[in-house]
Order: structure tokens, then C-alpha cells, then sequence
């Protein structure tokens, strides 16, 4: 006998999973330069060489047990400290450093914020489509309902009648990604200050705050200079789950954190589910080498132009074939509509060409097909001739 729930998790494959591992094996046949894959969101920017020389001082220079050695479990002091003040300084917060909790990446911070919220099996946690797929397991491994806000089909904002509607007494939370994978949209003050609104209404009548998740990795990743509100100041009941997998490109060295504000609602408790759930789940504490190096690179920033070209390119090219999307403004996503209306059968007419391009499908959005542009500029170039002859396929 065994779990048959994650016997179902392990034996499905990610669909991206899949698509990258079919890009390796094809270059391994046609050649690399014939395979253009725009499927899986690994950074294409090296990161700040701040990085790099923080950790390289830290290990020559630091107490050697101290670095290779367990920190606390919420993470070691200074680096919450400096998270803090830097949280403070940017957004005029007042986060204490006990407010924060370190975690490898976002992922196991959604997991322990999702364990500490989901109450029982009635509870439900609502995601807006389009979303990253692994807030369905995340949820339901966790023995909670997700329960999925059709898209605003014009710009991927919210949907705000479908949301009223999927909103219930058993709405224990919604998920908020922005700048948001897979459409790479930046959610507008009024659209955050509309849904803070609509949130705070529901829990009144409901009697219960409905606790907003601000999944964060990719909160510098914008282009133009567009704002990216931090959402706990917009709606006090906001848990925010932050990554530098994506902003200081270290997707390997897994760091993040749990932020629970101290004016949320039952936010001490709160802050102890979350590090009870971290421990049910294994966490001891994230690498304390790289929480070294993240607290002496709070203020660096990425050096977003190589992302941006490709995101101009790609908009402005395959908007002159005839494809349609959203302006992206953040992320290093493009989602775009699928000619035809289904992605999954253009994804698999694609593949045929060796263009690699996800299916909208797992994200809720099955008329659209993602692609990440953290690429080459160079296969970008190349491949605008497959996506031309892709689209006259369909005229
Ligand atoms: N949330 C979203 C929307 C993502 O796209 C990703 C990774 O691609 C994650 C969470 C997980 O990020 P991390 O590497 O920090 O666990």
C-alpha cells in the first residue's frame, strides 16, 4: 500500500517537464540549432556579479562552521534583518524581522502558507486563471478545494464577476501572481485596490478574513518603469511568499521567504502555522551560504535589457504576423492565443517544426499557448520564420 494521491503526482509528468526533455532529446537528432524552446522559465540573465563575490567572501572570509552550519529555522538574523529594512526603505512597511520566514524558494513557501491556511477538507483557495500549475497540487496535497476564476479574456486582469461568484464561505484564500506567469501582466493599483475591496466586503459577511497569497518571484521583473504595487499595503490580509530565484537569476540555490504582516488578521498564529507547516513539510532552514549572500544583495537589482529586447522583439514581430496577446509588462512570459483556438493541438503542430511552446491548458486557459522569451535574442531570430510558417498553416 502507498499514497495513491502522490503515487498520481510523481507518475504525471509536468507537461513543461516534458516538452524541455523532448527539446534535448530532438537536438540530440536534428542538432541544437534546429530546436527552438521556449518552454521552460529558466533565467537566461547571469546574475549581479555582487553575487558572486558576496558568496566567494563569505566563504573565504566568514566563520566556516557558521556558513556550512544549520542557522535558525526562520532563517539567521541578518538576513532578516536586511530583508526588513529593505522591505521598509522601498514600500514605507513597518516589517519586523520576526515577521519574516525564510524558505527555499516560493514554492515551499506557498506549500507551508496553503498547509497553515487550509483548515480542513472543505476549505477552498481560489487561483485566477491564467495561473502557474502547481498551485493545484500544492492545494490539493494539502487537502484543500482550488477552485479556479475563469480569465478576463481582453488584458488578464480579474474577472471580477466570475470571482465574485467562485467566492464562498469556504474561500480560505486567493492566490495573487503579479507580474504573473504565464501572461506576464502586472495586476494595476485599481485592479488590486478593487479586489482588496471586494475581499474585505466577503469576509465581512462571512465572518472570516479571506487571506490573500502574493506569490512574488517575479516582483522586479518589470520593463517601462511599471509600478508593481506590494500588495499588504493595498489589503492588510496579505501573506506574501517572495523568491531571488528569478530577480537575482539563482533558481538552483533555492531562497525566499514567508512574510505575514503583523496587522493581518490572527497574524501571530498565522506566522506559527506557517512554521509549523515548514516543519511538517522537512524544512530545517534554507542553505545558510546563500542566506548570507541574499542579505548583502537585498538592493541589487537585475539588468533587465537583455529580457527586454527579446520581449519587444518577440511582441512586435509576432503581432506583424497576425498573433495576438497581452502586452506583457513584467515576468519573461508571452502568452498568446493559439491560432486555431486550441494550444494543445498548435503546440503539438509546433513541436513538429521543433518550436517548442506550452500548452494554455494547464494554466486555465486552453486558447492560449505560452512561451518564455529567457532565451537567446539569436534562437529568438531564428525561429521567427517557424512562427510565420505556423501561422499560415491556420490562414
Ligand atoms: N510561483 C510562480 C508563479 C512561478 O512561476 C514559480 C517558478 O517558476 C514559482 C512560484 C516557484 O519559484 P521558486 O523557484 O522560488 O520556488
Amino acid at each position: 500500500m502507498y499514497n495513491q494521491k502522490m503515487y498520481g503526482l510523481g507518475a504525471v509528468r509536468s507537461g513543461i517537464r516534458e516538452l524541455f526533455e523532448y527539446g534535448l532529446r530532438q537536438a540530440a537528432i536534428v542538432g541544437k540549432e534546429n530546436v527552438f524552446d521556449f518552454s521552460l522559465g529558466n533565467p537566461s540573465i547571469p546574475s549581479p556579479p555582487q553575487v558572486n563575490e558576496a558568496i566567494a567572501d563569505i566563504v573565504m572570509n566568514e566563520d566556516t562552521l557558521q556558513v556550512h552550519g544549520y542557522t535558525s529555522a526562520p532563517g539567521y538574523d541578518g538576513v532578516r534583518k536586511a530583508v526588513a529594512d529593505n522591505l521598509n526603505a522601498r514600500f514605507g512597511t513597518k516589517v519586523k524581522p520576526q515577521n519574516l520566514f525564510f524558505t527555499c524558494g516560493a514554492a515551499p513557501g506557498l506549500i507551508s502558507v496553503l498547509k497553515a491556511l487550509i483548515a480542513d477538507s472543505d476549505s477552498e483557495i481560489v487561483a485566477i486563471a491564467p495561473f502557474f500549475p502547481e498551485y493545484r497540487p500544492f492545494t490539493e496535497a494539502n487537502g484543500g478545494k482550488l477552485v479556479v476564476v475563469p480569465p478576463d479574456m481582453e488584458n488578464f486582469q480579474i474577472n471580477f464577476a466570475a470571482l465574485e461568484e467562485a467566492l464562498s464561505p469556504n474561500t480560505q484564500a486567493i492566490i495573487v501572481n503579479s507580474p504573473n506567469n504565464p501572461s506576464g501582466v502586472v495586476y494595476t493599483r485599481e485592479t488590486l485596490e478593487k479586489l482588496a475591496a471586494l475581499l474585505t466586503r466577503k469576509g465581512g459577511e462571512y465572518g472570516h478574513p479571506i487571506y490573500l497569497i502574493a506569490d512574488e518571484p517575479y516582483r522586479e521583473l518589470v520593463y517601462g518603469g511599471v509600478e508593481v504595487p506590494f500588495i499588504p499595503t493595498i489589503y492588510k490580509n496579505t501573506i506574501v511568499c517572495y523568491s531571488w530565484s528569478k530577480s537575482l537569476s539563482l533558481p538552483g540555490e533555492r531562497i525566499g521567504y514567508v512574510y505575514v504582516p503583523e496587522d493581518a488578521e490572527d497574524s501571530s498564529a498565522i506566522y506559527c502555522a506557517v512554521a509549523g507547516a515548514a516543519r511538517a513539510s522537512g524544512h530545517v532552514c534554507p542553505p545558510s551560504l546563500i542566506q548570507r549572500a541574499v542579505a548583502r544583495c537585498v538592493e541589487q537589482m537585475p539588468d533587465l535589457a537583455a529580457y527586454d529586447e527579446n520581449r519587444t522583439l518577440l511582441y512586435n514581430e509576432l503581432s506583424r504576423m497576425g498573433y495576438t496577446m497581452a502586452k506583457p509588462d513584467g515576468a519573461f512570459y508571452l502568452f498568446i492565443q493559439a491560432p486555431g483556438g486550441d494550444s494543445d493541438a498548435f503546440s503539438n503542430k509546433a513541436k513538429e517544426h521543433n518550436l517548442l511552446v506550452v500548452p494554455g491548458t494547464s494554466f486555465g486557459c486552453k486558447e492560449y499557448f505560452r512561451i518564455c522569451y529567457c532565451v537567446s535574442n539569436d534562437m529568438i531570430r531564428r525561429s521567427l520564420p517557424v512562427f510565420e510558417t505556423l501561422i499560415h498553416e491556420y490562414k
